[in-house]
């Protein structure tokens, strides 16, 4: 085995608490080798530190030269002789599966294994508190099983845009259990966000979004949910980032959807993305949306998964100008119907991606003909030259080469439209 530039693994801190994360197909493969008679499987992890401890990502299978700044997890047998063996620290980390499938580690400093993907299972499940009982979620634990519905409980959520959209997004994962909520956004309440944001009154205009909707989800919500007024790529939105299990995206900026989508690429986080647009058009109102949950592991991020809409706004990362379109002719208005429709489409595939309905990256396109909508399932070949793809799952280690990929990405963008951009979408969704 070939793993001459990861010979320190004993740079993990030693007493710090210790999470695993393990992309779902990847962790696949690799008990497929054991059952085929491997007596090992060796798996390479990017690092990342967070407050509640470091975590090792993993989302490919081991590569003969793997960056240096890669560790080092090996999977084995729960009864591999092998795994009597005290590999401690200083020799990387053992990761255990036994006959159901079940995961645990040897090493002293593990406190949490989650597999990301499908069903968002982890090994270290509690009970979140419920103050009113185990009633007030029999609707929602008999629709999803009980054993879901707390998984879904315990995922640490981060919803990055809290307008139109997000609000509603933010507002639906507290009321379904959600009791980990982190609401990321620059903006304040105006006047003309009262027609469609939830969560907000006379009394909130000129207050961060955040705090207006951190307020409201405070009246019913099992958790107390963190509103950071900042935006995505500061220090303390990055760190938030790395604390969340996963990732909603419901910004209204292309800029900070191809930032916000990369650095869940660079840290293993599953992304739920929501596009809202209404633009006029030969005077024809167009409605539409896409929604797009794109999965650790499948070699694939929002930027070659249908790519990111409105690349003008993205000119100014490469040294280009913004497109200066008149108002009307960008957009046509928003319409809380077409947000809900959106949002509750994201909502869903959330629900189905923990009940393991859903298995696989998804894209759904909603347009309406007329006053009738249709939803369409899309799909995008893998790109083997997407830049963001091509970082990879690195953790802390990509990030000094977050603004080159940002902006490698936004000239792959430019030279190669996808499908996403017939869909003009206008600002302020
Ligand atoms: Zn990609």
């Amino acid at each position: 085995m070939t793993y001459a530039n990861t010979s320190s693994p004993g740079t993990l801190p030693e007493h710090a608490p210790l999470i695993i994360e393990i992309a779902r197909p990847v962790l696949e493969r690799a008990v497929r080798r054991l059952l085929r008679g491997s007596a090992e499987v060796a798996l390479n992890a990017g690092l990342l530190r967070t407050e509640s401890g470091t975590r090792l990502l993993i989302a490919t299978d081991a590569a003969p030269e793997p960056p240096a700044d890669y560790r080092r997890v090996i999977l084995r047998h729960e009864d591999s002789p092998m795994s009597a063996v005290d590999t401690g620290p200083e020799a990387g980390v053992e990761l255990l599966v036994d006959a159901q499938g079940a995961l645990r580690s040897t090493h002293p400093s593990v406190v949490r294994i989650r597999v990301v993907g499908t069903g968002l299972h982890q090994a270290t499940i509690t009970e979140a508190a419920s103050p009113a009982g185990s009633s007030r979620w029999s609707r929602i634990a008999g629709a999803l099983g009980a054993a879901a519905h707390a998984r879904l409980r315990e995922t640490r959520f981060a919803v990055v845009g809290c307008g139109r959209t997000g609000s509603l997004v933010a507002t639906t994962l507290a009321r379904i259990g959600v009791s980990h909520l982190t609401l990321i956004d620059p903006d304040t309440v105006e006047l003309h966000n009262l027609d469609a944001m939830d969560g907000t009154s006379y009394g909130d205009i000129g207050r961060p979004k955040v705090q207006a909707v951190a307020d409201h989800l405070r009246l019913f919500a099992c958790g107390v949910p963190e509103p950071i007024s900042q935006a995505v790529t500061t220090g303390t939105s990055i760190a938030a980032l790395r604390e969340a299990d996963f990732v909603c995206c419901c910004v209204d900026d292309a800029t900070a959807r191809l930032a916000t989508s990369t650095l869940a690429t660079l840290f293993l986080k599953p992304l739920l993305d929501i596009g809202v647009g209404i633009h006029a058009h030969n005077g024809q109102v167009e409605k539409a949306a896409d929604v797009r949950l794109v999965l650790p592991g499948e070699h694939r991020c929002l930027a070659c998964y249908g790519g990111i809409a409105q690349q003008d706004q993205m000119l100014p990362l490469i040294g280009g100008q913004t497109a200066s379109t008149e108002w009307h002719e960008q957009r046509a208005g928003s319409l809380r119907s077409l947000n809900q429709v959106a949002a509750h489409l994201g909502i869903g595939i959330i629900e189905d991606l923990v009940t393991e309905r859903v298995q696989h990256s998804q894209w759904l396109r909603l347009r309406y003909k007329d006053y009738l909508p249709t939803i369409e399932p899309l799909t995008a070949d893998p790109d083997p030259e997407c830049p963001v793809c091509a970082l990879g799952v690195r953790g802390d280690a990509a990030l000094p080469q977050l603004s080159a990929v940002l902006r490698a990405a936004v000239r792959r963008g430019v030279r190669m439209p996808t499908a996403a951009h017939e869909l003009r979408k206008p600002r302020g969704v």
